[in-house]
């Protein structure tokens, strides 16, 4: 089935402050309270206590995806984001806290709740678990060229996978690896970040593809305002590898490398018939492409 979202795009004005409202969302989110689940298996152990997944997430990745699972597993010391996961309480940011801190707009931020907090931890985990995986390290260098740097005016654009790991984790670590993250209860439909591991999220509006997003936004990367290839910067690339479109390179339907979001070939959603067969954009019949995000997380619906 194809799920078309709607992205909107504004720009505060500020260095580094973008918004994205919130895409349509068919995977799951944790269940409320989940609490950190340890498991006698180390590799399921660094799942849930490391990454923070719950453990539907953690039962679904072993069962359909284990051999990604053992890779991340064995490379747990050296994940892009790898250093700002677990997070623990200190994340979650009163909003008092705020002080002179920029503010999404139409944001009215409350304390979380346990509910969004078991949320958060569970969808950043899968952000972390995918931006780790092969095909994203694969299609993020196989696209990379439509990336230009003019669209992302405040850093350089890696030249590579293992470029950007670097820059992203060197840059979190220059914020001490700590998440700052607010949540509203407003429903503006938009999520927000910026330099400092700074991202505000609404309760309803807590998904992959937002995080990520605004993760980017939160070491750095933007996209200029002015400019409207959408997948032509980093937050949106990345976005697009996870949750919308496997390979950037045919995300457009009229064949370009950018274009505005009616244009964008929306990735499908991965359900239980697809199990761990992994189809690349150019070999999937259908004409629009499965997004890693459905592959890994929509087994189990
Ligand atoms: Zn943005």
């Amino acid at each position: 089935m194809k799920k078309l979202s709607v992205i909107a795009l504004a720009t505060l004005g500020l260095l580094g402050s973008n918004v994205a409202s919130a895409a349509e969302h068919s995977q799951s989110l944790a269940q409320p309270n989940a609490a950190p689940v340890h498991y006698t298996n180390p590799a399921k152990d660094f799942l849930s206590s490391k990454l923070g997944l719950s453990p539907s997430d953690v039962e679904m990745l072993f069962k359909y995806h284990e051999k990604t699972v053992l890779e991340e597993f064995r490379n747990r010391d050296n994940l892009l984001f790898g250093n700002i996961v677990p997070l623990n309480s200190s994340s979650f940011m009163a909003p008092n806290t705020i002080g002179n801190q920029p503010i999404g707009a139409g944001y009215h931020l409350v304390n979380w709740d346990s509910q969004s907090i078991a949320a958060f931890k569970d969808t950043l985990g899968r952000v972390v678990f995918l931006m780790n995986t092969p095909e994203f390290r694969k299609d993020f260098n196989l696209s990379l060229f439509t990336v230009k740097a003019q669209s992302s005016v405040n850093v350089l654009i890696p030249s590579s996978y293992d470029k950007f790991k670097s820059y992203v984790n060197q840059t979190a670590i220059s914020y001490g690896n700590h998440v700052k993250a607010y949540v509203s209860d407003s429903h503006t439909g938009r999520a927000w970040g910026t330099n400092g591991l700074l991202i505000e999220f609404e309760q309803s509006g807590i998904g992959a593809d937002l995080i990520a997003h605004e993760m980017m936004h939160g070491v750095g990367y933007a996209h200029d305002g002015a400019y409207n290839g959408w997948n032509d910067n980093i937050p949106y690339y990345v976005q697009t590898i996870l949750s919308r479109n496997e390979s950037a390179s045919d995300i457009c339907d009229n064949g370009l490398s950018k274009c505005e979001g009616n244009m964008i070939n929306s990735g499908v959603p991965y359900n239980s018939q697809y199990n761990d067969t992994y189809r690349s954009a150019s070999k999937e019949t259908d004409p629009t492409s499965l997004a890693l995000l459905g592959k890994y997380f929509n087994h189990v619906s």
